[in-house]
């Protein structure tokens, strides 16, 4: 190897681990944010005394506990926004996935915001569909955005359906919601980095507008595809994943 052909070796080598770096970041960050929302929530169960009445002390230390967590939640966002993940070049590990299990998981997860808003996930199971190969941990991400969103976006009392149905060669999984829709003009830009329509700022001031543009390239580097239907009495994403993946 000559002198030109090590620097480029080199320079190739960089620019993959950089993606790297730039994955895992994106994806702990996220991962940090749902769990520091569900935190939030509970503690702010506590404060607008859900649970009955606190002592002047136990009132005190919660609200400390709230903007504490607050903090994280604008350092995580921070985080995010300073990551500028370009590509995927993190190394994949595929395995088998039990999507339906995986999605059980993530409602679960999410019962503390469900609860405060009083929207019910209806996660319709007729349709039990096979395993796919793909990456887990990355998967997780992706349906992890998808009802974050939909629970955000929604409003109180609403109703959210996730359906999973077997295709050709693969599977679609829809996520709908019945909540505040993507503004005609914000619908062509909506997986850009930090891109958030005006009406999802007003509803929700914390995003940081980097979950969908992760969510796209984690199901794009399957071999999938991602698209939507919405108008201002909700939204529905399609996400289509093939069997195995394509890449
Ligand atoms: P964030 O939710 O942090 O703003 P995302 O990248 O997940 O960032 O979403 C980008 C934007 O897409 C949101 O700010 C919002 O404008 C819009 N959006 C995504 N999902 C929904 C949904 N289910 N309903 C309405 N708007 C949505």
């Amino acid at each position: 190897m000559n002198e030109t052909e090590q620097l480029k070796a080199e320079i190739q080598k960089l620019t993959e681990l950089n993606g790297l770096k730039s994955d895992l970041i994106s994806i702990s960050a996220h991962q940090l944010r749902t769990s520091l929302s569900a935190l939030k929530w509970i503690l702010k169960m506590f404060i607008d005394k859900d649970f009955g009445p606190l002592t002047p002390e136990q009132d005190d230390l919660i609200k400390k506990a709230f903007s504490s967590n607050e903090r994280m939640i604008a350092f995580v966002n921070e985080m995010l926004t300073i990551n500028h993940t370009e590509d995927s070049a993190l190394k994949y590990t595929y395995e088998e996935v039990d999507l339906m299990g995986l999605i059980d998981e993530l409602i679960f997860d999410f019962s503390g915001e469900t609860y405060k808003k009083h929207i019910e996930i209806i996660f319709l199971k007729n349709n039990p569909v096979k395993h796919i190969i793909a990456d887990k941990e990355k998967i997780r991400v992706v349906f992890q955005n998808l009802i974050e969103n939909a629970i955000k976006y929604s409003n109180e009392n609403d109703k959210i359906f996730i359906s999973v149905h077997e295709q050709e060669n693969g599977i679609e999984v829809s996520v709908k919601d019945t909540g505040i829709g993507i503004p005609l003009e914000a619908q062509a830009t909506i997986f850009q980095k930090f891109f958030r329509a005006d009406n999802a700022k007003v509803v929700d001031s914390i995003g940081s507008g980097l979950g969908l543009y992760t969510t796209k390239n984690i199901v794009e580097y399957h071999g999938g595809t991602i698209r939507f239907e919405s108008s201002n009495t909700g939204t529905t994403f399609f996400v289509r994943l093939p069997l195995q993946p394509t890449k």
